[in-house]
């Protein structure tokens, strides 16, 4: 049986010569490439500046680094969120504080952000989850910095403007299953050239006039040139992402349910997520899917809410709960085969839900 992944690169002949150039070229640290890919996303979010880095998680570490976040200060992000954004703000040395999400699009819950917001609030880290994004304008109404991850929404609009610019400072992640990938790699994008410039010394320690600690965290060539080969591409990759979400949503029974998109807002689909009446409902389908090939996952286990993690009261985050439960991730990524749809939508119609 033909098995089908639940994600899979999209690397084509462009991306395999682009990195072949700079294998070639005997320069493989840091260098033009990264250059270059700093230049192109700047265009692409119309202005600003842009700092290449190893990962999202050191683009968010490094951003709350910047910001002057410190121990004694918190930063408030969303419960349902993967572990990267907790590890960088304990990196930080500041406290984390958990708050729910809104059942309509997963994203974090102004309501409960508002209830939390203390003097020692310094920042709020506001993920745009599965490529949806979040509500930035009451947050940015408390006057507290608001950086955006849009690790999983690069090309997502929210009003007029992409996703990545309306925060005071914002990381993207290219991670091997993100929207466009490096293998790994992130970046700190910020209005603020002063930060920008800060990022640009800290991530590189070698032959330095002055002396305070820096790290490395610095993005290869390689890595840059498949990014800058995949982003020429994103367009092609959204709108893709885009035909399969209409494609599964014809086919899927009415009482399902899928995040909504706010209304004046564009997702990318960075994930398709199912979202069912009922725990055993879940499991059935992915039971049924794996047993004709299909790859699942559940997008966020329980045992993953970073609420468990740090053994807080669950009762605190009751939408949540509930969610990690009643969803299931489908298969949607570019390199998914016209033939591969049709196959998964087959299957969807007759699916036992
Ligand atoms: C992937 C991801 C990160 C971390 O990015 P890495 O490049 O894997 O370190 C952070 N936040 C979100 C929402 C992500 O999806």
């Amino acid at each position: 049986m033909h098995i089908i992944q639940h994600n899979k690169p999209f690397i084509g002949e462009e991306e395999q010569a682009a990195v072949k150039k700079v294998l070639t070229s005997g320069w493989l640290d840091q260098g033009p490439e990264v250059e270059g890919l700093e230049r192109d996303f700047t265009f692409y979010l119309g202005g600003g500046n842009a700092v290449a880095l190893s990962s999202g998680t050191a683009s968010l570490f490094l951003g709350l680094k910047l910001l002057e976040v410190n121990k004694g200060d918190e930063v408030i992000l969303p419960t349902y969120v993967c572990s990267a954004v907790l590890n960088a703000i304990y990196m930080s040395g500041a406290k984390p504080v958990l708050v729910d999400i809104r059942e309509s699009d997963f994203n974090i819950d102004h309501d409960s952000v508002e209830e939390v917001i203390t003097e020692k609030t310094k920042a709020i880290i506001v993920p745009h989850i599965y490529g949806f994004p979040a509500d930035l304008r009451r947050l940015l109404k408390s006057g507290i910095t608001i950086i955006e991850d849009t690790a999983q929404a690069l090309g997502a609009i929210s009003g007029k403007s992409k996703v990545g610019t309306i925060g005071h400072l914002s990381i993207f992640s290219f991670y091997a299953t993100k929207i466009i990938t490096g293998g790994q790699g992130g970046l700190l994008f910020s209005m603020n050239k002063r930060l920008s410039e800060k990022a640009r010394d800290y991530r590189e320690f070698d032959c330095r006039g002055d002396y305070y600690p820096r790290f490395n965290f610095k993005m290869t060539d390689m890595q840059a040139a498949l990014v800058r080969s995949q982003l020429i591409r994103l367009q092609y990759f959204i709108e893709r992402r885009k035909k399969i979400s209409d494609s599964y949503k014809e086919v899927l029974p009415p009482h399902l349910r899928f995040q909504k998109a706010r209304q004046d807002s564009e997702p990318i689909f960075y994930r398709f997520v199912v979202r069912f009446n009922c725990e055993e409902d879940r499991d059935r389908l992915k039971k049924y899917l794996s047993e004709n090939g299909i790859q699942t996952i559940i997008p966020i286990e329980r045992y993953e809410l970073l609420h468990r993690y740090l053994g807080l009261d669950p009762a605190a985050f009751p939408v949540s709960e509930k969610i990690v439960d009643e969803t299931l991730s489908l298969p949607i990524y570019p390199a998914l085969k016209d033939e591969e749809i049709s196959r998964i939508c087959e299957l969807l119609e007759k699916a036992p839900v």
